[in-house]
């Protein structure tokens, strides 16, 4: 069967609280080094997350997991997600995380579809090489981060056989904006920059994601 419709969600910040990075950075003593390699106005997005990939080599899956465990879900995300399942919704993340992060939120909530970057694993540890999925370099978007999510939107709508109408996006900060902006709905749940915020005439500034149905559909 078709679906008619189809939800992209970011992950940290989003479908969890609190963010894979900084908790790994937090825990391993790199959280200096982090955030000078993000502050770095002339680093694109993309170079950033090589070089903080570079910083985890060395960790093990194990450390990893344990990590993304220790997150806890955002209020009502396992709520959102049953409501939009019932009307029908193809849901996915799309994430400029890892994807053993992302996969793991994914198997817990059964989702759709996952699309984030790959850590390169080599006996059990991070070699500090990572695998990105891009896009903003085929369509030509602004963005020149590590996955550009409206290319990602697009091409999960495509997949799935969603106009791009039908496609619902939510995300918190700057890295959204372009998938925001191409998304039938695109809704900036509690946006931790400006740029979002401007980006987005949909906000949500409730912890709470059952608040982003207010946006799609009266009948929720
Ligand atoms: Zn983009």
């Amino acid at each position: 069967m078709l679906s008619s419709n189809l939800a992209a969600f970011d992950m940290d910040g989003t479908l969890v609280q609190g963010r894979l990075v900084f908790a790994l950075a937090d825990r391993f003593d790199l959280s200096d080094k982090v955030r000078s390699i993000q502050s770095h106005r002339l680093m694109a997005g993309h170079e950033q997350t090589k070089a903080i990939a570079a910083l985890f080599a060395g960790l093990t899956t194990k450390d990893l997991e344990s990590t993304i465990a220790s997150i806890p879900f955002t209020k009502n995300c396992e709520r959102t997600i049953a409501a939009l399942k019932d009307r029908g919704y193809k849901i996915g993340i799309i994430s400029d995380s890892y994807t053993i992060a992302a996969g793991f939120v994914a198997d817990r909530l059964n989702l759709d579809f996952v699309m984030a970057n790959k850590l390169q694993i080599f006996n059990g540890k991070i070699t500090g090489k990572v695998d990105m999925p891009l896009g903003w370099d085929r369509i030509g978007c602004y963005c020149k981060i590590s996955v550009c999510k409206r290319y990602h939107l697009e091409k999960s709508a495509d997949y799935f056989c969603v106009p791009i109408e039908n496609t619902l996006a939510v995300g918190d900060t700057k890295s959204d904006i372009c998938m925001i902006q191409r998304a039938g709905v695109g809704i900036a749940f509690m946006p931790k920059d400006e740029e979002i915020k401007k980006a987005s005439d949909k906000i949500v500034n409730e912890p709470d994601l059952l608040k982003v149905l207010n946006f799609v559909n009266k009948a929720f």
